[in-house]
């Protein structure tokens, strides 16, 4: 048998290259808001709502506004993974928001296409994933990639800057309200992503954390020769990272029996059509089940070596099995066991949980049921609001584990797109089916 030997040095790769770059379009000056009618209203410009304003473009539906708190197609996602000094993708080349059944540019084509410019570590990565191997994806390649996708498919010019308050659907159409601007469409398609999850009450007693403590998608204060991370992901292992190579002491606080290394998020087989099949067959319990084994906090196989030699050295503390009770400012950090730990700083990575449309929608047309929507299996439609769809994690219990990564969304996407494209043509709104 082949042993596989994790590479560190995957983990690195250069950030802020010069990529050549298609000419921006002119826009509009962004404090006008956009027209207040459109076809098509896509709230969020991630991965997913990128990948579906591309494919909406190559259906030919042009008349679409995308309404984004950043409004930078991508900017929430670039802005996480640099707050975590993350090089590189977890996902491989072949997940990319591009366009599934139409001839674009793909990730790994525009990769190619700058060859001049990657290492040669990244060269080996690229002939990987020419081979059907998996192979490890710069940040800096794919943020110049979106930058392509958006430019090249009028995302940059569509985007508008807006905090979506509001989506009101009728029969005929969905009134969009942002703080500065409303638009009224045939059709919305919410692309919210994900949102951290915030610490128990009962640790600090709710609210914003003591001093020294923070979430992994915030500044962490500066200085302090120890920290504390609780978390056992990917997000966890690159805070970790960073504060060994501050010098730091860390003490990672696991609740699992250990940790756990796998190559992607989950596993690849719900990449495929035979992981969604599987997914497919089962009933809601079955579905919950599977989201529970298989989407559980990893990290890649390459931080192994580095968090091994750490903890061997005792830079690093790994408090495995043990969960936190109470954290107070100081830091102290009291765990269910009775143990103490005292460092300068703490930093809290506990996931994410899908945004579903709670507080934009009302409640009932939600239908939140175990933390997800109700949804047509078909269209992604809400079952009672077919004029709204969703593309991205709020679809995890129609396409499994996956859809909250970025092949995920291009999955949804080809299946939402068409279905608006195709209503608009036909100035129908699919009936939707039961729900599940
Ligand atoms: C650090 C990190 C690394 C990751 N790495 C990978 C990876 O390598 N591969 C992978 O497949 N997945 C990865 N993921 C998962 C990743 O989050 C998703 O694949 C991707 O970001 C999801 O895209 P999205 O468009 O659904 O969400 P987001 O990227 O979060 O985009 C949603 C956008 O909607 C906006 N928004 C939300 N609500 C509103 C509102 N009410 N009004 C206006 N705008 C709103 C948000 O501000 C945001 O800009 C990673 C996640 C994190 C946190």
């Amino acid at each position: 048998m082949i042993k596989f030997v994790p590479e560190p040095h995957l983990l690195e790769s250069p950030r802020g290259r010069d990529w050549p770059r298609l000419p921006r379009p002119a826009v509009r000056d962004r404090r006008e808001g956009p027209a207040n009618s459109a076809e098509v209203v896509i709230v969020g410009a991630g991965p997913a709502g990128l990948a579906v304003a591309s494919a909406l473009w190559h259906h030919g539906v042009r008349d679409v506004v995308i309404i984004d708190r950043d409004g930078r197609p991508c900017g929430r996602f670039f802005d996480r993974i640099d707050r975590l000094g993350q090089r590189v993708l977890r996902s491989p080349y072949e997940h990319h928001p591009g366009v599934e059944g139409y001839r674009d540019c793909e990730l790994l084509d525009f990769a190619r296409l700058h060859w001049a410019r990657l290492s040669a570590t990244e060269r080996r990565e690229v002939r990987m994933a020419q081979a059907g191997h998996r192979s490890v994806v710069p940040v800096d390649v794919f943020e110049a990639y979106c930058d392509h996708l958006a430019t090249s498919h009028h995302v940059v010019e569509n985007t508008w800057p807006g905090s979506v308050r509001e989506v009101l659907p009728t029969d005929d159409a969905v009134t969009v309200r942002a703080n500065r601007f409303t638009v009224t469409a045939r059709h919305a398609v919410l692309c919210l992503g994900e949102e951290r999850r915030p610490a128990p009450e009962a640790w600090w007693g709710g609210g914003r954390p003591p001093a020294g403590v923070s979430y992994w998608d915030e500044p962490v204060a500066p200085g302090g020769q120890s920290q504390v991370v609780v978390g056992a992901g990917l997000t966890a292992a690159h805070l970790i990272a960073g504060a060994l190579e501050a010098g730091r002491q860390v003490h990672w606080v696991v609740r699992e029996a250990g940790e756990h290394y796998q190559c992607a998020d989950v596993n690849s087989s719900f990449f495929r059509p035979e992981g969604r099949a599987r997914f497919d067959g089962v009933d809601r319990a079955g579905r919950l089940d599977l989201m529970r084994r298989f989407r559980r906090a990893s990290i890649m196989f390459e931080f192994r070596p580095l968090l091994q030699q750490a903890e061997a050295d005792g830079r690093l503390v790994v408090h495995r099995g043990e969960a936190v009770k109470e954290v107070d400012a100081g830091v102290v950090c009291r765990l269910e066991s009775g143990r103490t730990i005292k460092a300068d700083t703490a930093v809290l990575a506990l996931g994410t949980t899908p945004s579903i449309g709670s507080g934009l929608l009302p409640s009932a047309v939600v239908g939140e049921r175990d933390g997800w929507p109700d949804l047509d299996e078909r269209t992604l439609r809400y079952t009672r609001a077919p004029r709204v769809s969703v593309v991205g994690a709020a679809a995890g219990l129609v396409f499994g584990p996956a859809a909250r990564n970025i092949d995920g969304h291009r999955v949804a996407t080809a299946r939402v797109a068409a279905s608006i494209a195709h209503g608009l043509r036909h100035g129908l709104v699919p009936a939707v089916a039961g729900a599940r």
